[in-house]
């Protein structure tokens, strides 16, 4: 169960509204100059060699990567709804300790109590990062 009162999850719940419409609108623009890009070499404003090219894949590859972190917000968004719908917002996914309020308020949507967020992230730090 939540220790949260629900004060505090109305709190949290509207920072996630607000980071909610910031990330559409960030996708929005990131999917318009995206567009335009590739309008532009539609309509051979660019040399088609193959430097442009590659610098093409390269900022179609940025954007989308962006597009991608911002996607991922947007899903961390749901699912924090949803685990406040099942009441079980605040609870670390991974021990079920409480998740501390501070930390909920720097990031809303986070599924982890600091501890075991540090452990993934050691986890997590072997491939990518
Ligand atoms: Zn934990």
């Amino acid at each position: 169960m939540s220790r949260l009162d629900q004060q505090k999850i109305d709190h949290l719940s509207g920072l996630m509204d607000e980071r909610w419409v910031r990330e559409f609108s960030e996708i929005r623009s990131l999917l318009a100059d995206l567009g335009e890009e590739r309008q532009r070499v539609a309509l051979g404003e660019r040399a088609a060699d193959s430097s442009d090219e590659a610098l093409l894949d390269t900022l179609s590859a940025v954007d989308e990567a962006l597009i991608r972190q911002n996607l991922q917000d947007v899903r961390d968004i749901v699912a924090a709804r949803r685990r406040i719908a099942a009441g079980t917002y605040g609870d670390c996914t991974d021990c079920g300790g409480e998740i501390a309020y501070e930390r909920l308020l720097a990031y809303p949507t986070a599924k982890r109590c600091i501890d075991c967020q540090r452990e993934h992230e050691r986890r997590k730090a072997g491939g990518a990062a």
